[in-house]
C-alpha cells in the first residue's frame, strides 16, 4: 500500500545485523505484507553497523520505493538500541518490531493488527515452539524467561521475545524511559496499557547464522535482571546475613568449648583459613553485586545519546506526517 498524501497507520521497524544472507527473502514476503495491509504502511530497516551487503540492498531499496525507510547507525549498538532508534523514527499509529531472518513470520503480523483493532494497546506475538535451535538456547531461553518472571514485580510474559504491536500511545510513553541498559520487552511490561497475546511457531532462521552469541545473551539476561528486580540485591542482603549468622554461631559454639575446658580447643589452621576465605568470598560477591548497581547508575548520570544516527533516508516522501525527533538521539 503506497504512502501517498494519509497518513501513515502502522510502522514495521526490522533491526538489521549482517543479514544480507536473508534480506532477499525479507523484502519480497514484507513487500507483500504491505501490500495486504488496507492502511499506509512504512517499513524501518535500522542497520545496526554491518559491516556485510545489507546497508547497499537497503538503500537501494529505500531510494526507490516510498514505503522502505532506512537508518544507519554509527557502530554495532545492539539489537535493543536498533529497536529504540526505529521506533524513534516511527510515524504509524501500531508500531510492529519483528527480526529480520523471518523467524517472526510477517504473516503474524496480520494477526497483531486484527487484536489492535478489537482494541488492544499492546499485542506481543508468544512462541508455542522453537523450531532450528539448539537444545542449550531453547532451554536457557525457558530458564531466563522463568526465572526473570519470578524475580521481577512485574509480569513480563513467558516465551514472548521483541516481536510485538504497540499503539502510538504506548510507543510515546515509552519513549520517556531514556534508560541507557534497555530490555525493551520489560519496559513495555513495566508500562501496562491493555494488553492482549497471539500465538504462534517459531521457524527456523529463513538464512544466515543468529546474531546473538552468548555473551550478546548474557548481557540481555543481566539487564534484565538488574533492570527489573532488586532481586540480587536482596539475595547479597541474605548471603551477607546467613553468613554472619553462622559465624556467630561457631563463635558461641567455641565460647562454650573454652568455657567447659575442652580439649577439642586446640583450633587448626584449617578452620581458620576457610572462615577467612569464606568471607573474603563473600566480601567479593557483595561488592561485586553493589558494582554493577554503581556502574549503571555511572551510565545513566553520563546521560549520552542512546545511539547516533549517521544517515537517514527515504523520509522525505511523505509531507504529511514530518519525521519526529527522537527524545534524546543526536542525528548527523
Ligand atoms: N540484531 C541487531 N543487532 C545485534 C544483534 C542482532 O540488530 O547486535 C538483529 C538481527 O539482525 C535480527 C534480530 O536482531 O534481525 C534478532 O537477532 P537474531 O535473529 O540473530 O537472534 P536470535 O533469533 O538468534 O535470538
Ligand atoms: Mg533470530
Amino acid at each position: 500500500m503506497a504512502t501517498g498524501s494519509r497518513p501513515i497507520s502502522y510502522s514495521i521497524i526490522v533491526p538489521v545485523f549482517n543479514e544480507e544472507a536473508v534480506l532477499p527473502v525479507l523484502l519480497r514476503r514484507l513487500d507483500q505484507l504491505l501490500d495486504r495491509l488496507s492502511e499506509p504502511a512504512e517499513a524501518i530497516f535500522v542497520d545496526d553497523g554491518s559491516n556485510d551487503s545489507s546497508p547497499i540492498m537497503l538503500q537501494e531499496l529505500a531510494k526507490r520505493d516510498p514505503r522502505f525507510r532506512y537508518i544507519c547507525l554509527s557502530r554495532n549498538f545492539g539489537h535493543q538500541i536498533a529497536i529504540t532508534a526505529g521506533m524513534d523514527a516511527a510515524q504509524g499509529q501500531a508500531i510492529i518490531v519483528m527480526d529480520a531472518d523471518l523467524q517472526d513470520p510477517p504473516e503474524v503480523v496480520d494477526q497483531l493488527i486484527a487484536k489492535w483493532r478489537e482494541g488492544n494497546d499492546v499485542v506481543y506475538a508468544r512462541r508455542l515452539s522453537r523450531a532450528g535451535e539448539s537444545r542449550f538456547k531453547r532451554s536457557t531461553a525457558h530458564l531466563f524467561y522463568r526465572l526473570i518472571d519470578s524475580m521481577s514485580s512485574i509480569n513480563i510474559p513467558a516465551d514472548v521475545g521483541d516481536f510485538r504491536l504497540i499503539d502510538r500511545k504506548v510507543l510515546d510513553a515509552l519513549r520517556q524511559m531514556p534508560e541507557q541498559n534497555r530490555f525493551v520487552r520489560g519496559m513495555v511490561a513495566w508500562l501496562g496499557f491493555r494488553q492482549a497475546e497471539v500465538t504462534f511457531h517459531r521457524q527456523e532462521r529463513a538464512a544466515g547464522e543468529t546474531k546473538y552469541p552468548l555473551f550478546k545473551m548474557l548481557r540481555l539476561a543481566a539487564d534484565a535482571a538488574l533492570g527489573f528486580s532488586d532481586a540480587p540485591l536482596r539475595l547479597a542482603i541474605w548471603c551477607g546475613l546467613s553468613v554472619s549468622g553462622l559465624a556467630l554461631l561457631y563463635g558461641a559454639w567455641v565460647m562454650a568449648l573454652w568455657m567447659s575446658n575442652d580439649s577439642r580447643l586446640v583450633a587448626g589452621w584449617s578452620s581458620t583459613i576457610i572462615i577467612v576465605s569464606l568471607l573474603c568470598g563473600m566480601n567479593m560477591l557483595l561488592t561485586g553485586i553493589v558494582g554493577l548497581y554503581v556502574g549503571r547508575i555511572h551510565a545513566e548520570v553520563k546521560g549520552r545519546p542512546l545511539y547516533v544516527v549517521q544517515k537517514r533516508l527515504g523520509f522525505d516522501h511523505d509531507q504529511s506526517a514530518p519525521a519526529r525527533a527522537p527524545v534524546r538521539a543526536v542525528h548527523e
